[in-house]
């Protein structure tokens, strides 16, 4: 929202007070009645600070021909309001009383106007503005997430698997437009998707200061939706949502199948596209993929710009753990060798990189020990032996489907094409031979299929891997990516 008033030359608003013959107009009581629960509806549906600054002063003058009329002092006000909350203000009068039909806004000086008191006037609304501003600053920073300090461009380690989310990121923050949007992130739990949005709002913050950004993980949003309808506040929710420069939600794959929450998000979201705010969200997978949402909000969200943030390569992992070694002042503490170790062991994801990595530390200094490859076996013996083996189904299907570039959902689907139904086999293979489940258990993984097909899978591939080394080589490679 810009902070200068825009004056409206055109307007057919009558200015001073020239409303003759007024008492003839003179609201009868019930409209009178209707106003004064109007004032406090405004209040709350703008907001303390707005209601302080701008709209307080509005006076009830005559109601004609269903035309509510109301009276500002100054001419600045007139302005200010007709170009920011005139619209709201009428729908609000016409949704209460039928035979309300429109809101004139006139200006009638409780004083003598002279230039220098619209002067004053517009010097104080300009600071008036500024502590509106500040007020609902107040008031999105109480309804938002809070952001981690830590979280910043700065401290992510960008490596292959996410270069085009990061430059995407980055992108957002560079542009004096809109580039993308949205811009939507996905990957897998602890790949950095909450890291990069974190950093793009701290960015946003100290450059354009100006700028209204609110960072929401989808729970939140959920929670104080929900509370604001009990509360009876849905509209100054809405309003505050609507009002932002750049909203970033995190999660999204938390609202899937709540249905009131969607559909107030499809509302929001498509407010502030039109109004060409940016939105950033994230998701632990594609849009297409997000079962459980409406869609159009699902189409939507492929609008703009998609990112993954694939899972960890070797390199990136021990780049991470390079970086959080600095940052915790242990380069002369932890050994390289220790940080290949735990590169090579620890694939799931970052966070528990970091988390071993924060294990040994702190065990060093309460024992007064070193680091070494030993110690390291012992304190992280457990979260070791767990990433040795963790390998899902669910994990065999997404590395294959990326192998041969499917779609998740292929792994899924009846398509027998060779193309799709060759990489179902190698998963199904690799889902026996990975995994403790059994053939029925791993029938159902595979959009519902009897244990029979899984046994034919089984074999099929067996014998190809002995007569076609392509294949052989492919599944001895998705095998090692598996197993880390
Ligand atoms: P997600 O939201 O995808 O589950 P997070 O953003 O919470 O993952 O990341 C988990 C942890 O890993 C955080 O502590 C984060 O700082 C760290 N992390 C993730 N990616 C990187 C990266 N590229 N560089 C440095 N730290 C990272
Ligand atoms: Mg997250």
């Amino acid at each position: 929202m810009s902070d200068a008033p825009t004056p409206h030359a055109d307007s057919p608003i009558a200015i001073a007070g020239d409303s003759g013959g007024e008492e003839a107009f003179a609201p009868p009581p019930r409209i009178a009645a209707l106003w004064g629960r109007l004032y406090g509806d405004m209040r709350t549906a703008f907001g303390d600070g707005v209601f302080r600054s701008w709209l307080r002063p509005l006076t009830l003058r005559a109601f004609y021909h269903g035309t509510l009329e109301v009276s500002v002092p100054t001419r600045f006000m007139r302005d200010w309001i007709q170009t920011h909350y005139a619209a709201q203000i009428e729908a609000m009068a016409r949704a209460a009383d039928a035979e309300i039909k429109g809101l004139q806004i006139v200006v009638v000086p409780t004083g003598p106007l002279v230039a220098e008191e619209e002067a004053s006037h517009a010097l104080a609304g300009a600071q008036a503005s500024a502590k509106a501003n500040e007020n609902r600053r107040a008031e999105i920073a109480a309804i938002a997430s809070p952001l981690d300090a830590r979280f910043t461009f700065g401290s992510f380690v960008v490596g292959k698997p996410n270069a085009l989310a990061h430059a995407a990121a980055r992108r957002v923050v560079e542009s004096a437009g809109v580039p993308f949007n949205p811009l939507f992130l996905y990957g897998g739990v602890g790949l950095g998707k909450t890291h990069l949005l974190h950093a793009i709002a701290h960015a946003l913050e100290a450059q354009a200061p100006d700028k209204v950004v609110m960072y929401l993980s989808a729970e939140r949003f959920m929670y104080q939706f929900v509370r604001a309808l009990r509360a009876g506040d849905a509209m100054a929710f809405k309003e505050a949502l609507r009002s932002v420069d750049v909203l970033l939600l995190d999660d999204i794959q938390f609202i899937a199948g709540k249905e009131s929450t969607q559909e107030e998000f499809f509302h929001s979201f498509n407010a502030l596209v039109d109004h060409n705010k940016q939105i950033i969200i994230s998701a632990d997978r594609a849009p297409g993929d997000l079962q459980g949402l409406d869609e159009r909000l699902r189409s939507r969200l492929a609008w703009g710009l998609v990112a993954d943030l694939q899972p960890t390569t070797y390199d990136l992992r021990l780049g991470i753990l390079r970086a959080k070694r600095a940052q915790l002042g242990q380069e002369g503490g932890v050994p390289d060798a220790v940080l290949e170790y735990l590169a090579t062991k620890i694939t799931s994801n970052i966070r528990e990189l970091e988390g071993a990595l924060n294990r040994l530390v702190a065990h060093a200094e309460v024992t007064k020990t070193d680091v070494t490859l030993e110690t390291t076996a012992e304190v992280l013996g457990d979260l070791l032996r767990s990433n040795d083996r963790r390998v899902t189904i669910d994990e065999i299907q997404r590395k294959v489907a990326e192998h041969y570039a499917l779609r998740l959902p292929d792994m899924h689907s009846a398509r027998r094409a060779r193309a799709v139904a060759r990489p179902r086999q190698i998963a199904m293979y690799l889902a026996k031979q990975l995994t403790p489940r059994s053939l029925p258990e791993i029938g159902r993984k595979f959009g519902g299929r009897d244990h029979t097909t899984v046994m034919h899978a089984v074999r099929k591939i067996e014998e190809l891997m002995e007569a076609d080394a392509q294949i052989a080589q492919d599944v001895d490679l998705l095998r090692r990516a598996l197993a880390g």
